[in-house]
């Protein structure tokens, strides 16, 4: 991509309204406009790195076993009444009426709404065990909407739903989603750990809420440093395998580990004194266990081996890829700008040149940016005449893990500059060992 062809309305100013620093960072590199209270476009820039996020969320659920559908904005009263949340969910729910005055609402969540869709088709345990998820906008009147994508009113989740015939498979159901969601944080290269949380108005009695530290999270929380250190399940981890994940979900469960809701005092007191941690937290993903609540009085039932009728065993499983773009900004930052780690980059490669206009750094530049095009990598070009103070400053704001710089010095002497933007660290490269470099 060149920069001249692209939509990148960088802010020299640090804008006033933003009052964290992922918020101000995002609004400041192009990324985001507010809207209204809560309510944002993702421009390009923003847009590339919640695709990422996407993509590696989507990647570890279907690895998990549950399998993508994709269920509307919209939804009837009617579904709500059935289940009794209608009336109980409150002013955070966006309530519509069309024009034939019926009652519609915004989805915040789609646990009635899915459950329509199972009663609807499956009948019978065989067709058991099936976890449906979406990834899908969601509006949720906040009081306070703030902290930019953080709490917004209309944000973006990923959110499944399991089935199955009874208490066993529901657990097993909820193991494989704790551990895509170890797996699903890991890789976007956050370190996140499981704390047993409140259900709220999701309701069930098993939930954990998937924190990662940050200081400026809105949830205190109280864990055993330890967890810290624990390994993330690998690729070759066998989603089928009962006992196995039991196994992953107990060790990472072993140690004391609670939201501020769910916080025993005496018993965090007990641990000891240099492996007390207590920190602000970001939620990220929140899985519930919440068995027949939905299913009973919407009658979503399949017969049983025993030839008679039981109510499905479900759980649902949310994450926030939209509020994960902020959490990967509060984690990865400096001064200067963004480090946004490879995985979920909005670009791999920015080049800098540092001369636009002279004919040796203009070619070197479009010779690098056409060979790390051909070969994949995904590339912008600051093809702009500008100062290279200025786009040292850009390159840095948006936080490219790779800057090439080529200016007249380094050609003359049959280089370019690789700078890593995680660490500062310098390297000239002839124009090929760069395009090597960049391309393993
Ligand atoms: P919170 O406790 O932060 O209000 P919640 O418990 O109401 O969130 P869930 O219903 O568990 O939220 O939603 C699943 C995931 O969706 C959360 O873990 C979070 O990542 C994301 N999420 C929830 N509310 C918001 C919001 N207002 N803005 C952005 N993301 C959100
Ligand atoms: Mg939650």
């Amino acid at each position: 991509m060149r920069l001249s062809r692209y939509f990148l309305p960088i802010l020299r100013e640090t804008p006033k309204e933003a009052d964290i620093v992922s918020h101000r960072l995002m609004l400041r590199a192009g990324m985001l406009r507010q809207e209204a209270a809560g309510i944002y476009a993702f421009l390009p820039l923003g847009l590339r790195v919640l695709k990422k996020i996407c993509d590696i969320v989507r990647q570890e659920q279907d690895r998990a076993g549950a399998i993508e559908l994709l269920m509307p904005n919209i939804q009837s009263a009617e579904l709500w009444r059935e289940s009794g949340r209608y009336d109980d969910y409150g002013k955070e729910m966006l309530r519509i009426k069309d024009r034939h005055e019926r009652d519609l609402l915004f989805g915040p969540t789609n646990e009635e709404m899915i459950t329509e869709i199972f009663r609807a088709y499956v009948r019978s345990y065989k067709d058991l065990p099936l976890n449906l998820y979406h990834i899908q906008w969601k509006f949720r009147d906040e009081i306070r909407p703030r902290f930019g994508l953080m709490r917004g009113r209309e944000f973006l989740m990923k959110d499944a739903y399991s089935f199955d015939l009874d208490y066993a498979g529901s657990k097993h159901a909820y193991n494989r989603m704790f551990v895509a969601y170890l797996r699903t944080f890991a890789r976007l290269g956050l370190k996140s750990i499981p704390m047993v949380a409140e259900s709220g108005p999701i309701g069930g009695s098993l939930s954990h809420e998937f924190i990662i530290l940050a200081s400026t999270g809105e949830s205190e929380v109280f864990c055993h440093r330890d967890y810290l250190d624990f390994p993330v399940p690998g690729e070759d981890v066998d989603f089928n395998d009962v006992a196995g994940l039991q196994a992953i979900v107990d060790k990472w469960t072993s140690l004391y580990a609670a939201t501020s809701e769910k916080h025993e005092a005496d018993k965090f007191a007990k641990l000891p004194a240099d492996k007390q941690m207590s920190a602000r937290g970001i939620e990220v993903g929140h899985i519930f266990h919440f068995g027949t609540k939905y299913s009973e009085p919407m009658k979503a039932v399949v017969n049983g081996p025993d030839g008679a009728e039981h109510a499905v065993h479900m759980g649902s499983y949310g994450i926030g890829p939209s509020r994960l773009v902020a959490a990967l900004i509060e984690a990865f930052h400096d001064d200067a700008g963004i480090k946004w780690p490879e995985p979920v980059a909005p670009f791999k490669v920015v080049i800098l040149n540092l001369k636009q206009g002279d004919s040796a750094t203009d070619q070197a530049s479009e010779n690098v940016y056409g060979e790390l095009s051909a070969k994949g990598v995904e590339v912008l070009y600051h093809d702009l005449d500008e100062r290279p103070g200025s786009k040292f400053a850009t390159a840095d704001l948006i936080g490219v893990p790779y800057q090439v710089l080529i200016g007249p010095k380094g050609l003359a002497a049959g280089t370019i500059e690789v700078k890593r933007r995680i660490d500062g660290s310098r390297e000239n490269l002839s124009p090929a060992a760069a395009v090597d470099l960049l391309t393993r």
